[in-house]
């Protein structure tokens, strides 16, 4: 059987630092409960990971295998995950007057949204490790990408999803061959239930960072961006932050990338955008605590931002802070007004979560923290054409 160039060592926690053995299907540190992070021997693997050796590999996000945990060739699941285009949006940069402003458009990814890249490595890395059925709480993209990739292993695929959440994506969900179960609350009840089919069947659990590979999977964005942006990071990177695997996953890259001699000390200032109808994080970043509170009737049509608690709370703070970064809120009706600003001067027609990025760069403009000629990136991180149901509500 064919080896990967993996080089991963051992799985740490990020709160406690215990180590573990990767090659057992794990969730949480046993003893503090907290999330799992995966470690390489990032010495063996700059030997093969190289500028060069990159020019001459696939368009996907496999082409990082050495920082990626999977160890068989055959168990690496691939739809065409990642690998996505960084756009200079420059009629978007001329008319806010921020002439260096691109755009990573994620919702060419696999099931149009950025949670592809992790559910493609989480998936391939329990199929490999013998996972016989995975379940999912989600408000809906996360489901999507989990069905997909369940359905290239063969593996059944239990999906929790809010009751009101677009019929669009429980309809994907169900046609790509996964069991859909509606549940009245939100995403946190939906967790509850994953949690009884797991002690009840031994379903192996992909929630966001409860298991170590899914933020492996959103690191890649890191390496992209800096590997596309011919290996100097942009001054500014604006991400909208639901549960946090795309700001944790990229901080950890930067520092991957770092020790391997890709990249320099430099690192973007990381901001956090959530809608003010469910915003924990930036609650707790201007509280200046380390951890987020429950974010009580959480309301937004960004359904990937709305997630009222984070296990990863304090990481995503943790990468916040030591950036030199922010954390902001912009409302639904800003969200829905830069959809269009961005669709209509760059060709992207974005998530709300992606037009909220926008949103926040021109309060961040306006008030002087980005500077008119710095570099900025914003992630969108899906595609406008799952949301038809809010557009089609505005004509
Ligand atoms: C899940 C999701 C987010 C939030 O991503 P996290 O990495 O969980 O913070 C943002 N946008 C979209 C479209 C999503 O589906």
């Amino acid at each position: 059987m064919t080896q990967t160039k993996s080089t991963l060592t051992h799985l740490e926690c990020g709160n406690c630092g215990k180590h573990y053995d990767p090659n057992h299907l794990l969730n949480l540190c046993t003893d503090c409960g907290k999330p799992l992070l995966a470690r390489y021997d990032l010495g063996a693997a700059a030997l093969t990971l190289t500028k060069e050796a990159l020019r001459g590999r696939a368009p996907s996000l496999w082409r990082y295998e050495e920082v990626l945990p999977v160890q068989h060739a055959w168990a690496m699941l691939r739809l065409g995950e990642g690998w996505t285009p960084l756009h200079h949006a420059k009629r978007l940069g001329e008319a806010i007057g921020c002439a260096q402003t691109y755009i990573k458009d994620e919702g060419l990814n696999v099931t149009a949204s950025f949670k592809a890249r992790g559910l493609a490595v989480a998936v391939s890395r329990a199929y490999e490790l013998g996972a016989r059925a995975l379940a999912i709480p989600s408000a809906g993209n996360a489901a999507c990408a989990m069905s997909a990739y369940a359905a290239a292993a063969g593996l059944p695929a239990h999906v929790y999803m809010p009751r009101d959440v677009p019929s669009l994506f429980q309809v994907e969900c169900r046609e790509l061959g996964a069991q859909v179960t509606l549940v009245d609350g939100l995403i946190n009840d939906c967790g509850a239930k994953v949690r009884e089919g797991v002690a009840a069947h031994g379903w192996f659990d992909v929630s966001t960072l409860k298991e170590p590979y899914r933020v492996e999977g959103k690191k890649t964005m890191g390496y992209e961006l800096a590997e596309q942006m011919n290996w100097e990071l942009p001054d500014v990177v604006i991400y909208p932050t639901g549960g946090g695997t795309g700001m944790v996953g990229m901080w950890k890259a930067f520092d991957e990338m770092e020790q391997m001699g890709l990249i320099g000390a430099k690192r973007p200032r990381m901001v956090t955008v959530q809608s003010s109808g469910c915003a924990p994080i930036v609650r707790a970043f201007t509280q200046g605590v380390e951890h987020a509170e429950l974010w009580e009737d959480a309301k937004t049509v960004a359904d990937g931002l709305r997630v009222p608690i984070a296990i990863g709370d304090f990481l995503i703070l943790r990468a916040i802070r030591q950036s030199g970064g922010v954390a902001l809120t912009v409302t639904d009706a800003e969200m829905l007004q830069y959809a269009r600003t961005m669709g209509s001067t760059s060709g992207v027609f974005p998530a709300p979560e992606g037009a909220a990025t926008l949103a926040a760069q021109i309060h961040l403009l306006a008030e002087g923290w980005i500077k008119p000629d710095e570099r900025v990136v914003l992630f969108n991180t899906g595609s406008g054409l799952k949301y038809a149901h809010l557009w089609a509500a505005m004509v």
